[in-house]
């Protein structure tokens, strides 16, 4: 148990640099640690920031990927909730204080020590984390989520960011039977959370640029779609939503957005645009109206959500890619030419 574990990986080497296979050493296991051999690591959004360092303090080599799925290959002495061939998730986070308030309260992603992301972070002791582009990785069991039977690990993988990412702000902001819902975006976590907020009973309406993916919205459950790139659309929907959930990860028209919710409604955040937004506080004191944001999900709520999908038959529509196409991968999310997540097959590592 005391040896490190190499592991091929693809990485950087700087901003916007191809990626290249290397080799990195996984820490030995300490007592509470699991081994997992990754079998898929979907690409998410916030991937291809990291890699060109669009926001800033990227730590290169960096081996990104934060959408993990495999099995534990071994565990530490004193691991309870895993053992060897169990199938297996990591998401966002790898580690956090666990002592603090928010952690106390299973809301790990809002440690006030700072949670440890799972890749171009540093642990607590100063180490670099690498993420699921990788064959191994070693994580502290209270950070692996267990993949239900019913879930391929594949299909699971983008759950583990995109599904958790639309499925917390769901619930938190009660999204439910009675509940008129507008989800803006079609992408990788728009269509996720489309069937989330249909298997909890809500109705729901998909904003989108274009009309081109209205027959599919309404396949995952939608009831409407309306193109945002029609200014009648605005119009057309004022005052109707009690829950906006926006993926978009661009700069939006926030009072045009706003003018669309309920009094008492709420514009939930989940894309993060580089530049600030702007709005009038007029759009929030004529309705009492909301703007919000939420981060990912913790823990507990991650392996309620994937148990959640696991019963109501939800799964991310997935491209499996080998390890040589993702570059033309990034490149392909970059123009929103994939439906809608690319997974990668870890075994072509
Ligand atoms: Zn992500
Ligand atoms: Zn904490």
């Amino acid at each position: 148990m005391c040896q490190t574990h190499q592991s091929h990986v693809l990485s950087v080497s700087h901003a916007k640099a191809n990626f290249e296979r290397t080799t990195i050493e996984r820490r030995a296991l300490r007592p509470h640690d699991i081994l997992i051999d990754i079998q898929f690591s979907g690409i998410c959004h916030s991937d291809i920031h990291s890699a060109f360092d669009d926001w800033g303090g990227g730590i290169f080599p960096m081996v990104p990927g934060h959408e993990i799925t495999g099995v534990v290959a071994a565990v530490g002495d004193a691991v309870t909730k895993f053992k060897v061939g169990d199938r297996v998730g990591v998401g966002c986070f790898v580690d956090s204080c666990g002592t603090c308030e928010y952690c106390q309260n299973d809301d790990e992603q809002y440690c006030t020590k700072g949670v440890v992301q799972t890749y171009n972070n540093l642990d607590y002791d100063g180490e670099p984390t690498y993420g699921g582009y990788s064959q191994k990785i070693v994580v502290t069991e209270r950070f692996v989520v267990s993949i239900p039977d019913q879930l391929s690990l594949d299909v699971a993988s983008p759950l583990l960011c995109a599904g958790i990412t639309t499925f917390s702000p769901l619930k938190h902001w009660d999204v439910g039977p009675g509940k008129k819902v507008a989800i803006v975006g079609m992408g990788g976590l728009g269509h996720v959370a489309i069937q989330f907020a249909h298997a909890l009973g809500a109705e729901i309406t998909v904003l989108s640029r274009s009309l081109n993916k209205k027959d599919e919205a309404l396949s995952f459950g939608a009831k409407d779609y309306f193109a945002t790139s029609d200014p009648e659309t605005f119009k057309a929907l004022a005052g109707q939503y009690d829950v906006i959930l926006n993926t978009v990860s661009a700069n939006i028209n926030v009072d045009a957005y706003l003018s669309l919710l309920r009094v008492d409604g709420t514009l939930v955040n989940v894309g993060a645009p580089a530049e600030p937004d702007q709005f009038h506080v007029f759009s929030l004191i004529t309705g009492r109206r909301s703007i919000a944001g939420s981060l990912v999900g913790g823990i507990q709520e991650t392996q309620e959500m994937l148990n959640f999908a696991a019963t109501h038959s939800i799964a991310p529509q997935i491209e499996v890619i080998n390890a040589n196409q993702v570059d033309e991968a990034y490149e392909r999310v970059l123009k929103s030419d994939v439906r809608y997540r690319f997974v990668i097959d870890i075994s072509t590592l």
